[in-house]
């Protein structure tokens, strides 16, 4: 069977290869411990999933549920923005409910990208962007994020005929897989970018709770003209350890939050309405939870970051998100390194290139893996690799 020509496309899985070894060592008997993927190890705070079992039994959330999300739901959004970022938004006309962030933010390129257009994605970055953007039919521009300018993209480098194609820019901070952060003026530094060029900012934004130190991440939408030219997206997925429950939501511009709604009232039919009762519960709910997510955290990240410049790779401490990235020492390749750590130590690392090329010379860990597990890799680390 010959597949659609948009799916015959489709980049190749870089992580194919890495899996297959991972499963040749588990198959020698290895006790593999995978710092590679991000989908949050700690429970979900016992107040949500109470709410999701009460909300389970009333037969009014059997049917179906509307494709936008329950007004109660995006209310309770809208008061969570309010609250956290002082932002005020129309629950009715500016909130969307979505399948977690991840169904938006592939849904999207198919309501604003033609064949032809250019989507500005970060480099490295989340996946969805661009393959998004491809099975729409568009075409990608990568904006390199460099460690010299703080993995913050340089609008001003991208050539103007590239910039008046553009329809969408993506944008991503607390950055996945860099752990970067952007502050409020490099947001209306990309607001005036997007008027310029006529653009819809896209930004993605699961990690802004996800912080350490004291650091708080602004909203997109507190910049100054943002609601004019874009949408943030957002989830409990990462805040409230939610991955596996699929609920997150899209904020902003009334007209893309419509033309996403009606994209999506073709496509899916919503959110069962009690998951999105247990959203209510845990943004409007008492948030200790969070802290103590940080706590766990930020724990994890120190000891990384210890470990690391112990084994005398040098890696700065992130303010924010559930990943360390570290360069790759000298003479490997990202896929070289994370191969040679996986045969000797048994850990998994994710390899730069996997987010693209610019991800090239470093390697991603991920702060999901239970703390004793994550001491334990980086003994066996210290072992294989010590001086
Ligand atoms: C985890 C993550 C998401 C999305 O998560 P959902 O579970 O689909 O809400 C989106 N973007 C980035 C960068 C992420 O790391």
């Amino acid at each position: 069977m010959n597949v659609a020509d948009r799916v015959a496309a489709l980049p190749p899985y870089l992580f194919a290869r890495i899996e297959q070894k991972i499963e040749e060592c588990q198959n020698r008997g290895v006790d593999v411990i995978s710092l590679g993927i991000g989908d949050p190890d700690l429970p979900t705070p016992p107040h949500i999933v109470q709410a999701l079992q009460d909300q389970a039994e009333n037969p009014a959330n059997h049917r179906y549920p509307s494709s936008v999300g329950l007004l109660a739901f995006r209310q309770a959004v809208a008061d969570w923005y309010r609250n956290r970022f002082g932002v005020s938004l129309d629950p009715r006309s500016e909130v969307v409910t979505l399948i977690g962030s991840k169904e938006g933010i592939g849904h999207i390129s198919f309501c604003y990208l033609n064949p032809g257009d250019y989507a500005l994605i970060p480099d490295p970055g989340y996946p969805v962007y661009g393959i998004g953007a491809a099975l729409a039919g568009a075409e990608n521009y990568p904006l390199p994020l460099k460690a010299e300018r703080g993995f913050l993209p340089d609008f001003s480098a991208v050539p103007a005929e590239v910039a008046r194609r553009a329809k969408i820019l993506w944008l991503n901070y607390p950055n996945n897989p860099t752990g970067a952060v952007a502050s409020l003026d490099f947001f209306r530094e990309a607001v005036s970018f997007a008027r310029n060029f006529d653009l819809i900012v896209c930004h993605d934004a699961p990690y802004t709770e996800i912080t350490f130190g004291g650091y708080v991440a602004p909203s997109f939408l507190q910049a100054e003209g943002a609601r004019e030219v874009g949408i943030e997206f957002h989830s409990l997925s990462k805040t409230y350890n939610m991955t596996g429950w699929r609920l997150g939501w899209a904020a902003g511009n009334a007209e893309v939050v419509k033309t996403l709604g009606s994209l999506k009232s073709n496509l899916d039919s919503g959110v069962f309405q009690a998951v999105q009762y247990a959203g209510i519960a845990a943004l409007s709910g008492p948030q200790g939870c969070v802290r103590h997510t940080l706590q766990v955290y930020q724990e994890r990240r120190d000891m990384v970051v210890q470990g690391m410049r112990s084994l005398g790779w040098q890696v700065d401490l992130p303010k924010a998100t559930i990943y360390v990235w570290v360069p790759v020492p000298h003479p490997y390749t990202s896929t070289e390194f994370a191969e040679l750590v996986l045969e000797k130590a048994g850990v998994v690392l994710t390899q730069g290139i996997g987010y693209g090329a610019c991800g090239e010379g470093f390697f991603r860990i991920s702060l999901t893996t239970p703390t004793k597990r994550l001491a334990e890799a980086f003994r066996r680390l210290k072992e294989s690799f010590g001086r």
